[in-house]
């Protein structure tokens, strides 16, 4: 029995990468259908290589350090949220992608893409998520500047672009993997265009990355219990328990102190209210869990 990952998967047949870098192509046991277990791009598996020209069998899925929905791959272990200096961001997608991330146990950065065409998204986000230990890269897929930040944070990870189309994740992936291109690891990445159809985890010059198709949101499942959607929130942790009620969902209840820290400043303003809008779609959804 020997250990990989898998890199691919297609029409039943599973690519494995095995520690030494080499690859094979299984089929997986009929077991895990009747256990309904989907291998997933990213597990790690036990599995039987094959002999000759014949495919080995996937025998053993490891547990998952982490999962998303759609698209359906596992063991994601840093989500870069990309978003562009201009047009203006979509905060709320960014809060939401970053709360899905911290449901899965992924560390998150926030690469401001495009800041070649203006600083002010960039430091708009410092401001706003000072608070909430999501690190904020200035980045510019276009002239390179802040490439080398991200590569940096991107060490040892597996890592995750996501964010609306247009803001320039193929351009940055690019960048990322051409410095370091080595011959035949990328040859499914045109230059400037990308022609995902599926998913695949992507190795090239030390850094790893998982490639998803459309590849722009990744869902994740988001059912919880409204009054755990705080804990999310580092920023409002200092004010735990301050609160006149208890609990409290710091939602517009009288005496709450991270309403008042809001109002004061020392939280930001913007984020708790695209928190009361999490808060309220998280209601609504705990609400219909049983539908
Ligand atoms: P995706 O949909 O997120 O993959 O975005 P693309 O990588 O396809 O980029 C969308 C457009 O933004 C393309 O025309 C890119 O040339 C452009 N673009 C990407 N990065 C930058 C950048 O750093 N600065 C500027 N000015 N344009 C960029
Ligand atoms: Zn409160």
């Amino acid at each position: 029995m020997m250990q990989g990952q898998i890199i691919e998967g297609r029409g039943g047949l599973y690519t494995v990468r095995d520690a030494a870098g080499i690859d094979h192509v299984l089929r997986a046991k009929k077991k895990f259908r009747r256990q309904h277990m989907t291998p997933l791009v990213g597990d790690r598996v036990d599995f039987t290589p094959g002999e000759g020209d014949e495919h080995g069998w996937l025998e053993e899925i490891l547990p998952r350090s982490s999962q998303c929905l759609r698209p359906p791959v596992a063991n994601i272990t840093l989500l870069v949220i990309v978003a562009a200096a201009a047009p203006a961001p979509d905060w709320l997608l960014i809060d939401k992608l970053l709360l899905g991330a911290r449901m899965q146990g992924m560390r998150a950065v926030l690469v401001m893409n495009k800041c070649d065409l203006g600083e002010e998204a960039a430091r708009q986000a410092r401001r706003d998520y000072a608070g909430a230990e999501l690190p904020v890269l200035c980045v510019s897929a276009g002239t390179g500047a802040g490439v080398e930040q991200l590569r940096a944070q991107m060490q040892g990870e597996i890592a995750c672009f996501a964010g609306q189309s247009g803001v320039g994740k193929s351009t940055l992936l690019n960048a990322l993997l051409d410095l370091h291109l080595q011959t035949g690891e990328i040859s499914r990445i045109e230059r400037g265009k990308h022609t995902t159809r599926h998913a695949q985890l992507i190795e090239a010059g030390g850094l790893r990355v998982m490639d998803t198709p459309g590849f722009s949101l990744l869902e994740f499942d988001q059912v919880m219990d409204p009054v755990e959607l705080m804990d999310y929130y580092p920023e409002f942790q200092p004010y735990q328990g301050c609160c006149r009620f208890q609990p409290c969902y710091h939602g517009s209840e009288p005496g709450c102190a991270v309403i008042q820290a809001a109002r004061e400043g020392r939280i930001s303003p913007a984020r708790l209210e695209r928190y009361h809008e999490l808060l309220e779609k998280t209601r609504q959804l705990w609400r219909e869990r049983y539908d």
